[in-house]
């Protein structure tokens, strides 16, 4: 699996090859592949109630599935590569429509994927703006979630029953979450977590309210060395989202020439400019030139290392503005060497 959760790196059996097989620039990781894992990850979730289906559910909606829809919804991509040199564009329409169907109905059913109910319980799996009337324990139960997930890790739920009502409440905690912390009605809450979920068991009655804080700091992924493809780079990740460089953000020039530093901070910035609002990761990157100032194809000179800032989006929104190279797994160098 990518690290987008997009499955399958070979076109030419639409489907695996050997382990570790991973390559970057030719992914297959077809869009119905992805679509495919969050179906049946959710499945695997209403069987055996363990965060490990939800973390790989949430990994392939938010990355991998989501990129294959284009941001106005009307262009789709059936190769899902986390590299580019700036040729690949979403289809208006493909002769093979499958992709169009499958990623269209897995957001038109988004609103299924949030929360499950059981007869003694509710759990959450995934956090947003969620507004539902569940039953539990022959209870109506009013759910009111608040939150700017995934730009932050703060969720509140109001929890509204019509009369008092004993239930399980559980929270999933993700596997990139470390350090998550809650309060009840204000007070701060122990976290009981046991395979992915918090329990919180009580008599919930009306104003009842849990905030939950999944701290989300932006961090570096490394590939097992078995990905031969990934050695010696980087993966950006920020909460639930993989993110990506984009020549449009990088100074338009090809972000192939770009390096980050192991050591350079990773700064998430609120951008309201860009699509309407994302978080981006920004960091003092470098950028490769030739070292022997000619060009030379092969030079004994090693590239020199030129100071640049770096922006990086969310990979799902990649190929929404003008055409331009993409990088997911950035190579990682040491700083300027002018
Ligand atoms: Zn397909």
């Amino acid at each position: 699996m990518y690290v987008t959760g997009g499955l399958g790196p070979q076109a030419t059996n639409e489907g695996f090859t050997e382990d570790y097989d991973l390559p970057n620039e030719t992914a297959y990781a077809e869009t119905c592949a992805t679509v495919a894992l969050a179906f049946w990850a959710h499945r695997m979730l209403h069987l055996d109630l363990d965060g490990a289906y939800a973390d790989v559910m949430e990994r392939a909606l938010y990355n991998g599935a989501l990129t294959g829809l284009s941001r106005e919804g009307e262009h789709y991509f059936y190769a899902n590569p986390l590299e580019s040199r700036g040729r690949d564009r979403r289809w208006a329409w493909h002769r093979c429509p499958c992709c169009t169907m499958n990623v269209s109905r897995l957001v038109a059913s988004i609103g299924g994927y949030f929360l499950s109910v059981a007869d003694d319980g509710v759990a959450f799996h995934l956090y947003g703006g969620v507004s539902a009337k569940v039953g539990v324990n022959g209870v109506r139960v009013g759910i009111n979630e608040t939150s700017a997930y995934p730009w932050s890790g703060d969720v509140r739920i109001a929890v509204d029953p019509e009369t008092p009502v004993a239930f399980d409440l559980k929270l999933r905690i993700p596997d990139w979450a470390r350090g998550a912390s809650a309060t009840l009605n204000g007070a701060a809450t122990p976290l009981d977590i046991a395979r992915g979920y918090a329990t919180i068991r009580r008599r919930w009655s009306n104003g009842d309210e849990v905030a939950l804080n999944l701290p989300m700091p932006p961090e570096r992924l490394y590939a097992h060395p078995n990905v031969r493809m990934d050695v010696g780079r980087t993966a950006l990740r920020r909460g639930p989202l993989i993110y990506c460089v984009e020549e449009t953000d990088n100074a338009g020039a090809p972000v192939q020439r770009l390096a980050l530093p192991p050591d350079a901070p990773l700064t998430p910035k609120m951008r309201d400019d860009l699509f309407d609002g994302v978080v981006v990761i920004e960091a003092s990157a470098v950028r490769l030139a030739p070292g022997d100032g000619e060009g030379a194809l092969y030079s004994a000179t090693p590239p020199r290392r030129e100071t640049t800032p770096l922006t990086a989006i969310p990979y799902y929104l990649w190929a929404n503005r003008e055409p331009g190279s993409m990088l997911v797994w950035i190579p990682e160098l040491a700083g300027s060497n002018r």
